[in-house]
């Protein structure tokens, strides 16, 4: 088997009969062996009908179908993909043809060109939204770059084919929590980026709302830095230096008599700061103390209620 296609799928009901059309227009004859692997992530629609009759109505392509038994997230998804990917190559690719086919063909080309690469990963070259939303992502990328040790591009997606050898190292990440940047930059492996322009969306709309990326982002930095934990310490030794210097001055102050009783404003200022200081710094290790907890529990990333493969 050359190639997988791992296509997450969530209320995709009307992209991807049109998905697999595509697919088979750009690669069947340029692409020997290749197949689908379609993970149906509890959609509410017809997704799960629509796959199994693309299944039913071609016996000639090779399909596997994932169904979850709940929606657990586009990185579950590509984890299930992962699993049950027989291909020397794995491709992560999104079902509403915003991602072209064409691309997967310029990244298995390159990948058959040099064998020291392991992975080609697709970048945006020009993004469709807002300047507001532009600014956030680079100073979130700005931010996690700077207190984590691997490297994460900013505009890089998750759009990308990689070797069997990279698939089973990311397989082998077993966190319930998963940040898939940061799962392909950690593992690490030879990686190029080329431009890819991101399409419309062909139907339905997209399932990320700002405050699902907002919380998406803490997933990142919380699972890929132990930094604001450090930031406690940090925080702790400049109070305490202030304090002593501060404590110096009061001494002196009143050993010569400068202290008239008054100084409320300070006192209140500095209880409030503390106060907030503190919680704050608690509510970080509450975060990942949360995870631990989670993570101790060795839940399963996901359930498959059903899985059903083509004859080989
Ligand atoms: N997706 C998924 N589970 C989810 C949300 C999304 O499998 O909980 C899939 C979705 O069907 C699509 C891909 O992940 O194939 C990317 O989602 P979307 O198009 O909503 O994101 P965007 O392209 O806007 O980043
Ligand atoms: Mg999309």
């Amino acid at each position: 088997m050359k190639l997988s296609l791992i296509i997450p799928c969530y209320n995709e009901q009307d992209n991807v009969a049109l998905f697999y059309e595509t697919c088979e227009q750009v690669l069947s004859g340029k692409i020997t062996d290749f197949e689908y692997i379609f993970i149906n992530d509890g959609s509410k629609d017809a997704t799960w009908k629509r796959l199994l009759t693309l299944r039913r109505e071609h016996p000639e392509s090779k399909l596997k179908l994932v169904q979850f038994s709940r929606n657990f997230g586009k990185e579950a998804a590509i984890y299930a993909g992962l699993q049950h990917a027989a291909g020397d190559y794995v491709t992560v690719i999104d079902a509403d043809l915003q991602q072209r086919p064409e691309v997967v063909l310029q990244m298995v080309e390159l990948l058959d060109a040099d064998e020291d690469l392991d992975c080609i990963a697709a970048y945006q070259e020009k993004r469709r939204e807002s300047r507001f939303m532009t600014f956030c992502k680079s100073m979130f990328y700005r931010l996690i770059n700077k207190v984590c040790d691997i490297d994460f591009r900013s505009d890089a997606s998750d759009f990308r084919t990689f070797r069997n050898g990279m698939a089973k190292a990311i397989v082998g990440m077993r966190e319930y929590h998963r940040f898939s940047k940061g799962i392909f930059s950690w593992v690490g492996f030879n990686t190029e980026y080329i431009p890819y322009i991101a399409e419309e969306r062909n139907a339905g709309k997209t399932s990320w709302s700002f405050k699902k990326l907002l919380k998406y982002a803490c997933e990142g930095f919380l699972s890929f830095t132990t930094f604001p934990l450090r930031l406690a310490t940090y925080l702790g030794a400049g109070t305490s230096l202030a304090a002593i210097i501060y404590l110096i001055v009061v001494v002196i102050q009143k050993l010569t008599g400068h202290i008239h009783v008054s100084g409320y404003a300070t006192i209140v200022v500095l209880i409030l700061l503390m106060g907030g200081i503190q919680l704050i710094i608690l509510g970080m290790i509450g975060e990942y103390l949360a995870r631990i907890y989670i993570e101790a529990k060795q839940r399963p990333i996901c359930i498959e209620k059903e899985y059903l493969s083509y004859e080989e």
